[in-house]
């Protein structure tokens, strides 16, 4: 009997949840949906986006529908458009084996005529934003008298966007004694009035601890001067190519201007703020969640709800002034028992904002280093090497081609060869990065606080080890922490800026832990293979002599430190006359894992 079965839900249920890929289910499943099994009642759960709320009141409230019926039988309320139609896809694909299941969707920006038509054929479960709720029931086109039970999402963010009065009429017109679940990140006063108002003896179920941001979400800032704000945000971009991020900005205005100016320096970028019609949201929602889109620019109102997995880096350009907004922002990322990073880009006047922010949700920012152009260069490097190892060759169409290619490189041996290759790729990249300055700003306080100061970019200073397992071996940053921790009998978390490349990976553990780290794989094989551990500095070196222990040459990464070196200065020199002659006011395209 699987985890989920034992819970007692329809089996219906579970084969539709199997059929998702959920195996076990998430801590606030585990809590509240037995408890909802066996005692329908009122219940508060604090949790934040990414526990897997939606199925922990979204499956009780399937087991509970008669679907048989046409009337509607359960609402639920959400703050925003983006979040209602979330909701409404979870809930029907988890009763995707029910004949007859209709969950519509109610929100506004979009046609009420169709939404009128979707109710009236018959709606077991609404979901709905609160605004276009109270017009459905003042044109009388909702019947919530059968109603037994409401759920409140993201109670919080429905008040703090003003929809206090809209709630207040909702509830009104269901019955008495129905069923409410409140579900809220946290619980200020007026969430608490709403549930002393009511809700009746109910259930509290708290994942987390309130006001805290998600555990697996490491927290980092970057000093910079304000006017270095908008290019220590590329930094981080091409530090990071394979970012898949939200850019947080304070005003609709900035929103627009960082993500033009973003654009036009070559990157998948587009905003996301309330000046855009619903139409034009949509489209870069799209493009966003099917993953064209690489960084989304967004203010808060309209990155709510936002519920795209796989989010990799929150970035707040600029720190809101209510710490709980910032924890809004941070869970955009490390959702569903993912990791994730947010990063605030901050200048000296704003170090006070951090240390709010940290009192406020209990814990500490590393303050780190920006990387200088020889490390964005070297990162970007290794991932043009990446995505040489894995290209597609389509051998029938490349077949023909091939003669003639070798005889026009025939002057050329390997190493020539693939510098020229790299090169071609990268140079623009060179070029853009020489001579970058320094845009970090000292910040004399954080030194002396946090001795991992020196950031990520210092490998020996921050316990920074290297691995020979990769990609190629099946890892994924949960994987390779729940491996590392079972290897060295440590908590999966003490394993941090994991960065998996195809044939190896780079990750941090504390400076006093790397030895012990160190010893525990030293004589470690992974799948019969002998596994080669380092210090990040020193591994490269001694990957390029050859002793790899891995026996495909696709595993072999032949860069030492100083082989880099060469290759950048070398690389730079030749093509030092193109260089001179071009303008050098905005970085290159970059080749993208996107694109
Ligand atoms: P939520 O907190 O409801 O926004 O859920 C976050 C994500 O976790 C959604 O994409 C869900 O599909 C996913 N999810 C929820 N429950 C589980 C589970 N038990 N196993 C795997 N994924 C889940």
């Amino acid at each position: 009997m699987t985890e989920f079965e034992k819970l007692g839900l329809d089996n219906r249920i579970i084969e539709a949840i199997q059929k998702l890929g959920f195996e076990n289910p998430t801590p606030i499943q585990q809590q509240a949906i037995p408890q909802l099994l066996n005692d329908k009642r009122d219940l508060i759960g604090l949790a934040q986006t990414g526990t897997g709320k939606t199925a922990a009141f979204g499956l009780p409230l399937i087991h509970f529908t008669d679907f048989s019926k046409k009337h509607t039988q359960a609402l639920i309320i959400c703050p925003t458009r983006e979040l209602c139609l979330q909701i409404t896809r979870d809930l029907t694909n988890y009763s995707s084996e029910y004949e007859n299941a209709n969950i519509v969707a109610i929100y506004g920006g979009a046609s009420i005529e169709n939404q009128i038509r979707e109710i009236n054929k018959g709606a077991q479960i609404i979901v709905a934003t609160p605004g276009r709720m109270v017009d459905m029931i003042e044109r009388g086109r909702v019947k919530l008298h059968m109603v037994d039970t409401v759920v409140l999402d993201e109670a919080d963010e429905m008040l703090n966007m003003g929809f206090k009065e809209d709630l207040d009429h909702i509830l009104s017109e269901t019955p008495e004694e129905k069923n409410t679940w409140l579900f809220s990140a946290t619980m200020p006063v007026e969430v608490s009035r709403i549930s002393n108002n009511y809700m009746n003896n109910p259930i509290h179920i708290t994942v987390g601890k309130q006001n805290q941001g998600a555990e697996n979400i490491e927290h980092i800032y970057y000093v910079v001067h304000a006017r270095d704000k908008y290019a220590a945000l590329k930094r981080i971009a091409d530090f990071n190519p394979e970012i898949f991020g939200i850019v947080f900005c304070r005003t609709r205005i900035e929103t627009q201007e960082i993500a033009e100016k973003l654009i036009k320096d070559g990157y998948n970028a587009d905003s996301l703020h309330g000046d855009l019609s619903q139409q034009q949201r949509d489209n870069v929602m799209k493009r966003y969640r099917n993953k064209t889109l690489q960084m989304l620019v967004a203010t808060d109102v309209a990155a709510r709800g936002i519920d795209v997995n796989n989010v990799t880096h929150v970035i707040n350009y600029n720190l809101p002034d209510d710490p709980e907004v910032y924890t809004h922002r941070s869970g955009r990322t490390a959702r569903a028992g993912r990791s994730g990073v947010s990063l605030a880009i901050v200048n000296l006047k704003e170090i006070g904002k951090i240390r709010e922010i940290e009192k406020k949700i209990g814990k500490q920012f590393t303050k780190e280093k920006l990387p200088d152009g020889v490390q964005v260069c070297e990162k970007q490097l290794i991932n043009l090497i990446n995505k040489i190892q894995v290209a597609e060759v389509n051998e029938n169409e490349i077949d023909k081609f091939m003669p003639m290619a070798l005889e026009m490189l025939s002057g050329l041996n390997k190493e020539e060869l693939i510098k020229r290759v790299l090169s071609e790729e990268f140079n623009r990249f060179l070029e853009y990065y020489r001579n970058a300055p320094d845009l970090n700003v000292e910040d004399r306080g954080a030194k002396d606080r946090n001795q991992s100061s020196k950031g990520r970019f210092n490998t020996q200073a921050t316990g920074r080890l290297f691995i020979n397992l990769g990609e190629m071996d099946g890892m994924n940053q949960e994987l390779f922490r729940k491996y590392a921790a079972q290897v060295t009998n440590l908590d999966p978390f003490e394993f941090k800026r994991i960065n998996i490349k195809n044939t190896f990976t780079f990750f941090d553990v504390s400076p006093e832990k790397a030895e012990y780290v160190h010893e525990c794989f030293q004589f470690k094989k992974f799948k019969g293979r002998k596994l080669r551990i380092d210090h990040s500095e020193s591994a490269q070196s001694s990957s390029s002599s050859g002793k790899q222990s891995g026996s495909s040459n696709k595993r072999s990464y032949g860069n030492n430190d100083n082989e880099k070196n060469k290759f950048y200065k070398k690389s730079s020199t030749s093509n030092r006359s193109k260089e001179n002659t071009s303008k050098k006011s905005h970085p290159p395209r970059r080749p993208s894992y996107f694109e």
